[in-house]
Order: structure tokens, then C-alpha cells, then sequence
């Protein structure tokens, strides 16, 4: 079952290669910057996430500065990316934290070691949940992990690759496993890609889909015009 899953899932994979290439990965950004550019990212848009980290790096140029600032200060810089008094004070957590572990504010030292001590050591930090960790290992430091977002989440679900009703824990621990460790970079990107452009949460475009053929939610809202069964509902990281 999962292996004709798997194969399936590979299939799919191609068409999204064909339909959006197949993305490489460029520079790798430095570990601490990844880590606190994905908090930033809960919740909010691309544009607004980025936008917040610049405001934050042009008043705060250095981590600790960042550390230092007076909370209500770094919160004004991040309002634009919205929970901007949590985001503050997780980002202050996680920058002492670190100092205090490594005796600097820097993750440069993760490059070196194996992937289930990185992964570990970063999910110890308070705030940083699995699909932050998996990002800076897939991104800072090239290794074999898979994030789910809420994108992939929502997708994996719509086209059947995992029950309706997993969790974005459990679908991770699921994809994981059905998806080819070579292929996650590529996969997540354009499963971003599609969830952004084409299967949005409350508007998926159905009819303009690479994958419309072959998925479960599409099949079913051939007849009424809309799709039924479980209802899914988006999902907030
Ligand atoms: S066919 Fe529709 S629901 Fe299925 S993956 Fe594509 S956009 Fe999403």
C-alpha cells in the first residue's frame, strides 16, 4: 500500500517538476538567520514576513543587537508581520538560549554535526516546533529534511496522500517516509508553489491544476459544482 503510495506520490512530483521546474538549492543562508526568519514567518505572508525581518535587521543590524533591544521596540519592528509581541519574545528566548549554550550568537557549529543531534538541539529551544527545525535543516545546512507547512498540509490531505484527518505531525511523519529524501527540497518548493498559486485554502482553482486528474478533492466536486466530505479547514503554524 504505501509503496504504490509512494509511487503515486513520485508521479505527482513529476508533473509539478513539469508544471514549475525543478527548483535547486542556491546559497545556503546561515542557521541562526533561517531559524528566526521561519519564526517570523508563523502566520503571516511571504511579503509581511520579509518585510518584518528587514525592519528588524535595519534597526537591530546585529543578533545581539536584537537580544538587547527593549522588548516593546523590537515589537513595534515586527508588527507588520503580525504577532509581533509573541514573535518578540520567542525570538529573545531563543537568541539567550543560544548564547547561553554555545557562548555566542551563532549556529554556524550545526554544520558539523549529525542531523539527529542538530534536530534535537533545536527543538529544545523554546518556540521552535518541527517544521522550524526541519526548515533549517533542509535549508541552512543541506540536510534530508522534510517541512510541512500549512500548504503542504493542506494539499497532502486534499489529494489523499494522508487521511483527511492527520494532523500537520503526523502528515509530516507520513511524507516523510513516502517521499524520496532527494526529492524533498524540489517537492516542498513546489508544493508551496501550488498551494500558493493554484490549491489556496479557501479558493483552490481545481480546473487550472496539474494534479486535478488525480486528486481525491477535485473528484468528489465534479457533480455538485463544490467539494464535499470531510471539510478541511486551514491550518495556522
Ligand atoms: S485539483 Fe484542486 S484540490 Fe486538488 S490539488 Fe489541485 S487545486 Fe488542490
Amino acid at each position: 500500500m504505501s509503496e504504490a503510495l509512494a509511487g503515486r506520490i513520485g508521479r505527482e512530483l513529476d508533473l509539478l517538476e513539469r508544471e514549475f521546474g525543478r527548483p535547486r538549492p542556491g546559497r545556503r543562508p546561515a542557521p541562526l538567520d533561517e531559524l528566526i526568519l521561519t519564526i517570523l514567518s508563523q502566520h503571516t505572508s511571504d511579503g509581511n514576513r520579509d518585510r518584518a525581518y528587514r525592519a528588524m535587521r535595519r534597526r537591530f543590524p546585529t543578533w545581539s543587537h536584537v537580544l538587547r533591544a527593549r522588548r516593546e521596540q523590537l515589537e513595534d519592528v515586527l508588527r507588520v508581520g503580525g504577532l509581533a509581541r509573541k514573535k518578540s519574545r520567542v525570538i529573545q528566548e531563543i537568541l539567550r538560549a543560544i548564547r547561553r549554550d554555545r557562548g555566542r550568537l551563532d549556529l554556524e557549529d550545526l554544520r558539523t554535526w549529525p542531523t539527529d543531534e542538530a534536530k534535537t538541539y533545536l527543538l529544545r529551544l523554546k518556540g521552535v516546533g518541527e517544521k522550524t527545525t526541519c526548515c533549517v535543516l533542509l535549508f541552512a545546512l543541506g540536510r534530508a529534511a522534510f517541512p510541512v507547512d500549512t500548504h503542504i498540509h493542506r494539499i497532502a490531505r486534499r489529494l489523499g496522500w494522508v487521511s483527511p484527518k492527520a494532523d500537520a505531525s503526523r502528515a509530516h511523519a507520513l511524507l516523510a517516509g513516502l517521499i524520496p529524501a532527494a526529492r524533498y527540497y524540489a517537492a516542498h518548493l513546489n508544493l508551496i508553489t501550488l498551494g500558493r498559486r493554484v490549491c489556496r485554502a479557501r479558493t483552490p482553482a481545481c480546473p487550472s491544476c496539474p494534479l486535478r486528474r488525480r486528486c481525491r478533492y477535485a473528484a468528489r466536486s465534479v457533480h455538485t459544482g463544490r467539494p464535499r466530505g470531510p471539510r478541511l479547514r486551514p491550518t495556522l503554524y
